[in-house]
C-alpha cells in the first residue's frame, strides 16, 4: 500500500466509514482502488491532505511598545528590511487540540475555495489581531509523519513570510488563547516541526526580506459546487448531513456523538517549472499543454505529489517552492516547484521539450502566467520543504 499508513485498511481506524453521498457502508479497496469506497454509488474517498495556511511574522525589537495601562504589546508597522538578529518572532498559545497549549506561529485550515495566501493573511488577523502583507511564499511542507493510522496527519502546511502592515496591538481571540514576540531561543518550543524549520530559517537569514508574492489573477467566476451540493451523509457514522449556520459548514446532524464537519477541503496540486538550459518540460493534457502537474497522494508531503507525477519516468531535481496559488474555477491549490529535469532520458509519451523562450500557443493559460512570472524572476527562490 503506496503511502498509506499501517492499519489503514482497518475498519477501525478507516478514515471514513460511511458513503458522503448515500450513506452506505465502505469497504476498503471496492474495485482495487486501494482506497475506502462504496460499492453501491462507487464514490470513493480520495482522502486528499488538507491544506493549512501558516504564517511567520518578524517583529523588529524597536517596533514594539508595551502599553503601561495593560502589558498589551503595541506592533508599528513596519516597511524598512528587518535585520532577524533584531527581530522576534509572532507566536501563539493553541486552545484546541492538536497540541492544546503548545505554542505555534498563527495558522489554519484553508477554506473551501479560499486563496491560500489570503488565508494565511485572515489567520494573522484572527489569531493575533494583526494586519499583516505576505512578502515571499516560504515552503510547503507535510507537519508531522506518524506510520500508525490512528496518529497519521493528513495534511500539509504552506508558509508564508508577512510583515506588519498596520500599527496594532498584539491580541489574542479566535483559536489562540495567548500570544506572545519569541526570540530565536525559543523556536525550539513550537510544536509543530514545520514551524521550528521555518522559524530556524528566518534567524539563519535564510528569507531575505524581499517581495516575491504571485499576483496572479485567476477567473473568479464558475466555481464548481458540485460537491457540496451532493453531500448528504456524515462519513464517520453515516447519520444525515444539516447547514450549520454557526459554523458556515455542512455538519453531523448527531452533534452529540459525532458532529464531523464537512470542510471540503482544496484539493492540493503539485505542478513543476522544470527547465534545463533554456528549455522547459511541459506536458500534453487535456488537448493542451501544461506544466507537469499532479494531485499530493494521502499522507504525502508536496514534492513527494510532485515526484509521483513522474513515476516511473524521467528523473527530476526540485529545487525549490515557488509559490502556492488558487485555482478559482476548481476548488484546488497548486504548489509550484522549481527544478531542473534530466535532459539525457527518453520522454515520456505525453511530455515534450520547448524552448522556454517560445511556448506552444495551446498552454493552458494559468500556466503560462506562472511560466511568465518564472521567467520574470518574481518568485525569491528558497530551499524546498521535503
Ligand atoms: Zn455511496
Ligand atoms: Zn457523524
Amino acid at each position: 500500500m503506496r503511502n498509506l499508513p499501517q492499519g489503514y485498511d482497518n475498519p477501525e481506524h478507516a478514515p471514513a466509514k460511511f458513503c458522503l453521498i448515500c450513506g452506505a457502508a465502505l469497504s476498503f479497496d471496492a474495485e482495487g482502488s486501494c482506497r475506502w469506497a462504496c460499492t453501491r454509488c462507487h464514490w470513493k474517498h480520495e482522502d486528499a491532505p488538507q491544506p493549512a495556511a501558516n504564517v511567520m511574522i518578524p517583529v523588529g525589537h524597536e517596533d514594539v511598545e508595551e502599553r503601561e495601562k495593560n502589558g498589551t504589546l503595541r506592533i508599528q508597522r513596519r516597511e524598512d528590511a528587518l535585520d532577524p538578529e533584531q527581530s522576534r518572532l509572532v507566536t501563539i498559545q493553541r486552545k484546541a487540540p492538536p497540541f492544546k497549549g503548545k505554542w505555534a506561529m498563527p495558522a489554519g485550515f484553508v477554506n473551501s475555495f479560499e486563496d491560500p495566501g489570503e488565508a494565511a493573511v485572515r489567520e494573522a488577523r484572527e489569531e493575533v489581531s494583526l494586519a499583516v502583507r505576505l512578502l515571499r511564499f516560504v515552503g510547503a511542507c507535510h507537519p508531522l509523519r506518524h506510520t500508525d493510522a490512528r496518529f497519521a496527519m493528513n495534511n500539509i502546511v504552506l508558509s508564508w513570510l508577512a510583515s506588519v502592515e498596520k500599527d496594532g496591538d498584539l491580541v489574542p481571540a479566535d483559536d489562540a488563547s495567548d500570544a506572545a514576540l519569541w526570540d530565536e531561543s525559543r523556536i525550539p518550543e513550537l510544536c509543530f516541526s514545520s514551524h521550528k524549520f521555518i522559524g530556524q530559517g528566518w534567524f539563519a537569514g535564510k528569507y531575505p526580506w524581499s517581495s516575491g508574492i504571485d499576483h496572479i489573477d485567476f477567473d473568479s467566476d464558475a466555481a464548481n459546487a458540485d460537491t457540496v451540493d451532493l453531500a448528504q451523509y456524515c462519513i464517520k457514522c453515516g447519520a444525515p448531513l444539516g447547514w450549520s449556520e454557526n459554523i458556515g459548514r455542512s455538519r453531523c446532524q448527531d452533534t452529540e456523538n459525532c458532529g464531523w464537519i464537512f470542510w471540503n477541503s482544496p484539493t492540493p496540486y503539485s505542478r513543476a517549472v522544470l527547465t534545463n538550459d533554456n528549455t522547459i518540460l511541459l506536458r500534453r493534457q487535456d488537448g493542451m499543454w501544461n506544466l507537469p502537474n499532479g494531485p499530493v497522494p494521502a499522507y504525502c508531503s508536496p514534492s513527494e505529489g510532485m515526484r509521483a507525477a513522474f513515476r516511473g519516468g524521467r528523473e527530476i531535481a526540485l529545487r525549490s517552492n515557488l509559490t502556492a496559488i488558487k485555482i478559482s474555477t476548481t476548488n484546488r491549490i497548486d504548489i509550484v516547484f522549481g527544478g531542473q529535469f534530466n535532459p539525457t532520458e527518453p520522454n515520456d509519451a505525453a511530455d515534450c521539450l520547448f524552448p522556454i523562450r517560445s511556448l506552444p500557443d495551446d498552454l493552458a493559460p494559468n500556466d503560462r502566467r506562472i511560466i511568465e512570472h518564472f521567467i520574470e524572476g518574481t518568485y525569491k527562490e528558497t530551499g524546498s520543504q521535503r
